[in-house]
C-alpha cells in the first residue's frame, strides 16, 4: 500500500481504541457514484421536479417558521426558495445538462458559480449570500439522490462493520442526525481538545482523532471503505491493520471493559469524600434520550443540557410543543433529580443556518448564545416558554441558566424575559413553578470578574471551563495548533473559579462547574478544595469521577492567601 496512508497521527480523545472501516463524510454535496444513462432531456426533467419539490418544501418551511418564530428567523427560507428558483441558476444547470453534465454535477457547478459571483460582491448582505448556494445545491443533490425522497440527512453506508467517522471538520450538526450506534470513532483533519468533536467523541465515551494530520480530502477517498484502527491513548489511525495489531487492541479494550464494568459497583453510591464531603454528580446531556443512560449511572441529575442540539441538524428550529415535550421527557427520564436546562447557545462552531445568521470573521467572539438571543427575541421566547412550562409540569425539578453572560444588564434582561413568559403562562392559567430556580454559566473572564455583582440575582453558578479557558487565555478551542496552550488548569483560570464560587457561597447559592475540567480526575480535589458544589460530566465519564471523588481524604485548605494550592502543581519553580 501506499506508504503515505499507512498511519496518520494526530490528537488523540480518550485512551480508547476502535476497529472499523473509515468513512469520509464530505462537507460537500455528493454527486451520484453509480451514474445512470440518461438523455440530457431526461435529466433536466429530472432537475425540473427537483427544483419544484424543493421550492415547495421551502415554502412550507416558510410558512411554519414565520408561525413559530417570527418574520425575522423565517425569512431565510423564502431567499433560498427564490434562490432555487431563479432565473439565472436554472439556465446554467440547464446549460451544463445540454452540454453532457448529470443534474447532481450541473446543480453543483452553477451553484459554484453563482456563490463566487456573490463573494465578489461589494453588498455585505449579498456577499454573505454566497454560502446559500451550497445549501441550495445540497438539498437539489439530496432530491435528486433519493428520487425525491431525500432527507437532508448525511446517511451512512450500509456496510455491516463498525465505522470511524471521518470528517475535515465535525460540526455538531452534521453528528446531531447520524445513527451514532453504528460508529465506532471519529476523525477529523481540524479540531481541537475542547472542540464540540472531543466533547461528543467523550460524551458517547467513543475515542476519537482530531487535528489528524495530513487528513484532507484526497487522502480521505483513498481510504474510503478501508479497515483503520483508531488508538487515541497513541494519537493514531493506522490503516489496514496487521492481525497482530489488532489482537493487541482487542486485548487492550477488552481488559478497559473489565475496568469500567467494576465501576458499575458504585453505581447507587454517593459521591462523597472519604472525610464526608458530599457534592452532586451530574452529567451533560445534549439530548433527551441521553437522560435514561446519566440515570441508568446514578448521576445526581442533569447539570447542563445543551438545548441547542435539539436545533441542530434540521431545516427549522423545533417549536414550542416539540421542546416542551424534550424537556418533559428528559426529566420524566431523571426521576425527581435536577435537571439544569441551558439555553440556546448556537452561534461559534454550533450553526444552524436556517437562522440565516451572516458570517463572522471571529464567530468565537460573535453573535453566540444569549447575545444572539436577546437579538432574536421571538426565538427566545419560544424555548422559555417550553422551559417553563415543562418546569410548571414538574416543579422543583427543573432550573434554567443562561450562557456567556458578560454583562449585568444581558442577564436582566434574560430574567426579565423569563419572568414576561412566566407571567403570560400565569394569566393563561398554565402551572409555573414560581421557586424555579435561575442560574447563569460563567464562561467569560468578565463574568468570572464580575460573579460579585451577578451573585444576587442567581440561586447557583456553573462554570464552563471551555470556553472560560478559550476566553481567559486567549486560545481558540478550535484549534489544534494552539492547543497544548489550553490548559484549564491555568492559574488564571483557577483563580477565576475560586472567586465564583466565593461569590456564589457568600449569597447562600451553589456552584457547579461543567465543561471538561470537571471530567479530568488529577482535579477533582483541586476543584472540591475551591469549593465546587457540583460536577457535570459526560455520562461516560460519570463513575470514573465518582471513583476518584471517593478517594479524596480531607480537603486541603484553599483559604491561605500565600500559597493557594494549585501554585504547587501549576506556576513556575
Ligand atoms: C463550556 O464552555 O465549558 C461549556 C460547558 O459549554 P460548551 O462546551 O457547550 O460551550
Ligand atoms: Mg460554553
Amino acid at each position: 500500500m501506499d506508504a503515505r496512508f499507512a498511519s496518520i497521527g494526530g490528537t488523540g480523545i480518550g485512551e480508547g481504541a476502535a476497529l472499523g472501516r473509515f468513512h469520509w463524510l464530505s462537507a460537500r454535496p455528493s454527486v451520484r457514484r453509480e451514474e445512470v444513462q440518461r438523455t440530457p432531456e431526461e435529466e433536466e426533467t429530472r432537475f425540473r421536479q427537483a427544483q419544484a419539490r424543493a421550492g415547495a418544501a421551502l415554502d412550507a418551511l416558510y410558512a411554519e417558521s414565520r408561525s413559530a418564530v417570527g418574520e425575522d428567523a423565517a425569512q431565510i427560507f423564502a431567499v433560498h426558495a427564490m434562490i432555487a428558483a431563479d432565473e439565472d441558476f436554472t439556465d446554467l444547470v440547464v446549460a451544463r445538462i445540454g452540454a453532457g453534465d448529470t443534474a447532481e454535477t450541473a446543480v453543483i457547478a452553477a451553484a459554484d458559480t453563482l456563490a463566487a459571483r456573490f463573494r465578489e460582491m461589494e453588498d455585505e448582505y449579498l456577499r454573505a449570500r454566497a454560502a446559500d448556494f451550497a445549501d441550495i445545491a445540497a438539498r437539489l443533490c439530496d432530491i435528486l439522490d433519493a428520487d425525491g425522497a431525500g432527507t437532508g440527512e448525511p446517511p451512512l453506508p450500509d456496510w455491516p462493520e463498525p465505522i470511524i467517522l471521518a470528517a475535515q471538520d465535525l460540526s455538531p450538526s452534521q453528528t446531531v442526525g447520524l445513527d451514532r450506534s453504528r460508529i465506532a470513532g471519529f476523525v477529523t483533519g481540524a479540531g481541537s481538545p475542547g472542540s464540540h468533536t472531543a466533547i461528543l467523541a467523550r460524551s458517547l465515551g467513543l475515542p476519537a482523532l482530531v487535528g489528524a494530520h495530513l487528513l484532507d480530502e484526497m487522502t480521505a477517498r483513498a481510504l474510503e471503505g478501508r479497515q483503520v484502527l483508531l488508538d487515541a491513548a497513541a494519537g493514531r489511525l493506522t490503516v489496514d491493520p496487521t492481525p497482530e495489531e489488532q489482537a493487541a487492541i482487542r486485548a487492550r479494550e477488552a481488559a478497559a471493559r473489565a475496568a469500567e464494568q467494576a465501576r458499575y459497583a458504585l453505581v447507587d453510591c454517593p459521591a462523597e469524600t472519604r472525610a464526608g464531603k458530599r457534592i452532586l454528580l451530574c452529567a451533560n446531556i445534549g439530548l433527551p434520550s441521553e437522560a435514561h443512560e446519566a440515570a441508568a449511572l446514578g448521576a445526581d441529575g442533569v447539570g447542563l443540557m445543551r438545548s441547542e442540539f435539539l436545533y441542530l441538524g434540521r431545516v427549522a428550529p423545533p417549536g414550542e410543543e416539540e421542546q416542551f415535550t424534550a424537556y418533559c421527557t428528559a426529566a420524566e427520564a431523571l426521576g425527581d433529580r435536577m435537571l439544569v436546562i441551558r439555553t440556546l447557545d448556537i452561534g461559534a462552531d454550533k450553526q444552524a443556518d436556517y437562522l440565516g445568521l451572516p458570517p463572522e470573521e471571529n464567530p468565537a467572539l460573535g453573535l453566540r448564545a444569549i447575545r444572539l438571543c436577546l437579538a432574536r427575541r421571538p426565538l427566545f421566547r419560544v424555548q422559555l416558554r417550553a422551559i417553563c412550562r415543562a418546569a410548571g409540569r414538574r416543579p422543583g425539578q427543573i432550573a434554567v441558566m443562561f450562557p456567556m453572560i458578560c454583562a449585568p444588564h444581558e442577564l436582566d434582561e434574560a430574567i426579565a424575559e423569563l419572568r414576561e413568559v412566566q407571567a403570560d403562562l400565569r394569566r393563561a392559567g398554565e402551572p409555573v413553578d414560581e421557586r424555579m430556580a435561575v442560574g447563569m454559566m460563567i464562561e467569560t473572564p468578565a463574568a468570572a470578574l464580575l460573579a460579585d455583582t451577578f451573585a444576587p440575582r442567581c440561586a447557583f453558578f456553573s462554570i464552563g471551563s471551555n470556553d472560560l479557558t478559550q476566553y481567559t487565555l486567549a486560545v481558540d478551542r478550535q484549534n489544534n495548533a494552539v492547543a497544548p496552550l489550553a490548559v484549564d488548569a491555568h492559574p488564571a483560570v483557577l483563580t477565576l473559579i475560586a472567586r465564583t464560587a466565593a461569590a456564589i457561597h457568600a449569597v447562600g447559592g451553589w456552584c457547579g462547574l461543567c465543561g471538561e475540567l470537571a471530567a479530568d480526575p488529577t482535579m477533582t480535589e483541586t476543584l472540591l478544595a475551591m469549593g465546587i458544589d457540583e460536577l457535570s460530566v459526560s455520562p461516560s465519564q460519570l463513575l470514573r469521577i465518582k471513583e476518584r471523588v471517593r478517594e479524596i481524604g480531607e480537603l486541603p485548605q484553599t483559604e491561605t492567601k500565600e500559597e493557594p494550592i494549585w501554585n504547587t502543581r501549576f506556576l513556575p519553580r
